[in-house]
């Protein structure tokens, strides 16, 4: 839902009444009246606690209006000019500020995830252990691709992917149990096995690890 805003992400706007940086906030999930025309998803707003409209707006309405509001400043996305928004709380408005770092943050993310997808039809030909990698061991990419890319570590064969699995830490129980199958078969078929004591890669009839010397 954030996608048709991107662009307006890097728009750096200042308060005219305290010349403080805007912070950029998603639109309010309701309905706020005709007269503001919100053809948006973000706007931008000072809140600025020390800001002069704010600090002045209370008296200015409880003496006009009679009643306990204050304005902010606001500015929809792509305009210099912006209005007085009425606010009934100090607090108003200050939990949907939108962190563009984070938005980026997450874009990029996003597009290593579609990436490493698109990688997944070939990846066993092409001897490519990465896009699997980088799916299993995102948290934030979508469990089905994370699955899919579970499913292909056996295939791929490929022993290098057990140890940063190994220091991963999986959120989804069940994703973490499914890809610890994976790592189980992948040993067997290379008659290896993890030292329980090490975690190395050994042998599977060693009678001693060569790594800490445990004996089986
Ligand atoms: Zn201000
Ligand atoms: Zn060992």
């Amino acid at each position: 839902m954030l996608s048709a805003c991107k662009k307006h992400l890097d728009e750096k706007h200042y308060c005219p009444h305290c010349k403080e940086l805007m912070s950029c906030c998603s639109t309010p999930p309701i309905h706020v009246g005709d007269g503001l025309g919100w053809g948006t998803e973000v706007y931008f707003i000072c809140l600025n606690d020390d800001c002069r409209l704010y600090k002045d707006g209370w008296n200015y309405i409880e003496e006009k209006f009679g009643h306990i509001a204050s304005y902010r400043y606001m500015l929809l996305p792509g305009n210099t000019e912006g209005t007085p928004m009425m606010v009934g709380s100090k607090d108003a408005f200050k939990g949907c500020i939108i962190d563009p770092e984070s938005i980026k943050l997450q874009d990029e993310r996003y597009a290593k995830e579609k990436e490493a997808v698109a990688q997944l039809d070939t990846c066993v030909a092409d001897k490519n252990l990465a896009p699997v990698l980088l799916l299993v061991l995102d948290e934030g990419a979508d469990r089905k691709n994370r699955e899919r890319a579970a499913d292909l570590l056996v295939e791929l064969n490929d022993l290098t992917c057990i140890d940063p699995i190994r220091n991963h830490t999986f959120r989804d129980d069940n994703l973490a149990h499914r890809i610890n199958m994976a790592i189980k078969q992948l040993l067997k078929i290379n008659f290896k096995k993890e030292c329980p004591d090490c975690s190395e890669i050994i042998k599977a009839q060693a009678k001693k690890c060569q790594h800490c010397g445990k004996e089986f």
